[in-house]
């Protein structure tokens, strides 16, 4: 069978939110255009120049049901955990934390950097795993394979595969494929997304046409979206992505996952599948058992 391109659904603009003790991000996943596409519940873009955009930071504070994903373009974050992880991470940099029954952390912003930038992803995880072990795994820019192309183009292959290169973070239940893909202007793109997987783009520089349906080395008339940064581009179902670059070189994050299919209930940095779930985790913080402990879950 032929393989067919995937369509853009909807193109989201991040809207600007504060968050933590007063840090100004975009937001484009669980804002109000889009509040979830399974299994991804949260996706945020902070980048700014300003300390006063940033530097009160992500306070200690609890997560439970999730996965977060954190990868930083500029500057430096430390960070401190109650599963006993503790350092800094840096430009380039991926940390991927799985709260699963119930972490703990602070995140914060150092003040020596001027520029800071980066992302912040919430993968859902199933019913059956949301109160197991917390897990951490972090990977410095140094760790993430880049596959380059003939044409320039360069993939930063953070989870899943690209031209045959396979990214570190593995093992995570959805099957994330988490791409950092630069074009250069003239070049085309392809990557291939298993079919009823969910997939975004989010388009963070220059701009591109996304969901090209036919051939990429077409000048013609568009017959995908144009999208210009910043952008969330949400994609239909099909077999594979198609970007193109025209007179300006766009970078953009490629994302896709495997949906859960289960019932979603969000409290903050809790998200759980019913109520009385949310309501034992606010229990559990006022009586001092959140955090997850051997033998509980
Ligand atoms: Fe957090």
């Amino acid at each position: 069978m032929e393989s067919q391109p995937r369509r853009v659904a909807r193109v989201i603009e991040p809207q600007p939110v504060v968050e933590g003790a007063g840090v100004r991000l975009r937001r484009s996943i669980a804002g109000w255009a889009l509040d979830y596409l399974d299994p991804f519940l949260l996706f945020d873009h902070f980048e700014s120049d300003d300390p006063d955009d940033y530097l009160a930071g992500f306070p200690l504070h609890p997560h439970r049901g999730i996965e977060t994903v954190t990868y930083m373009l500029a500057g430096e974050v430390d960070h401190k955990d109650t599963i006993g992880n503790a350092g800094t991470i840096g430009p380039g940099d991926v940390q991927w934390m799985t709260a699963g029954g119930g972490i703990m952390h602070e995140e914060m912003p150092r003040p020596r950097e001027g520029r800071m930038g980066g992302f912040q992803l919430w993968v859902n995880m199933p019913a059956k795993l949301k109160m197991s072990r917390p897990r951490y795994q972090e990977i410095t820019a140094a760790d993430i394979p880049v596959a380059e192309r003939p044409d320039g183009t360069r993939v930063r292959v953070v989870a899943g595969t690209a031209d045959g290169v396979h990214g570190p973070v593995t093992e995570i239940y959805a099957e994330p494929e988490y791409l950092d893909v630069e074009l250069p202007a003239g070049a085309g793109f392809v990557q291939e997304i298993p079919r009823g997987h969910a997939a975004f783009a989010y388009v963070f520089r220059g701009e591109g046409e996304f969901g090209v349906a036919g051939d990429l080395g077409y000048r013609g008339d568009l017959d995908g979206s144009l999208v210009h940064a910043p952008g969330l581009v949400v994609f239909e179902d099909g077999d594979e992505v198609r970007v193109r670059a025209y007179s300006h070189p766009v970078r953009f994050l490629l994302v896709s996952g495997a949906p859960l299919g289960e019932p979603i209930a969000r409290y903050g940095p809790f998200v759980m599948n019913t109520r009385a779930e949310l309501q034992q985790a606010l229990a559990d913080l006022r009586d001092g058992t959140f955090v997850w402990t051997e033998g509980r879950g």
